[in-house]
């Protein structure tokens, strides 16, 4: 049966896979890694690339993201794609003193995009 590693167990997996390999270049990679790891206490523990990202994410260990942009809007984005923290805008004062969004950005992990969405799609982890 699949069991749910509790989000400390995870962390400190994390963090002797970061130890051991400096930095890791992708989250498939990761997750292999921290879920050897896992297994080493239990071997039925499973865990997803998401929640795994989501938990580096707020961490602050992921060091470096790709992105590809996207010509949608970012105006309609309300959780980080990174962490899923909410994400707050951005905002520039014009020369006329009115406010212009030019972006949202995320507090927790420091992901931030423009106008448009940009979208996160290879990362990778180190402590910082
Ligand atoms: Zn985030």
């Amino acid at each position: 049966m699949r069991k749910i590693p509790t989000e400390d167990a995870v962390k400190k997996a994390i963090e002797e896979v970061l130890r051991e390999h400096g930095e890791v270049s992708t989250l498939t990679r990761f997750r292999k890694l921290v879920l050897a790891k896992l297994k080493e206490e239990d071997e039925d523990f499973s865990l997803s690339a998401t929640r795994l990202r989501k938990i580096a994410g707020r961490m602050g260990i992921i060091a470096e993201i790709h992105y590809r942009q996207s010509e949608e809007t970012s105006e309609n984005m309300e959780k980080c794609p990174v962490c899923s923290s909410p994400l707050r805008f951005l905002l520039n004062k014009r020369i006329d003193g009115g406010i212009v969004k030019i972006g949202l950005k995320c507090d927790v992990c420091g992901y931030s995009t423009g106008t448009k969405k940009k979208i996160p799609i290879k990362y990778s982890f180190a402590f910082k």
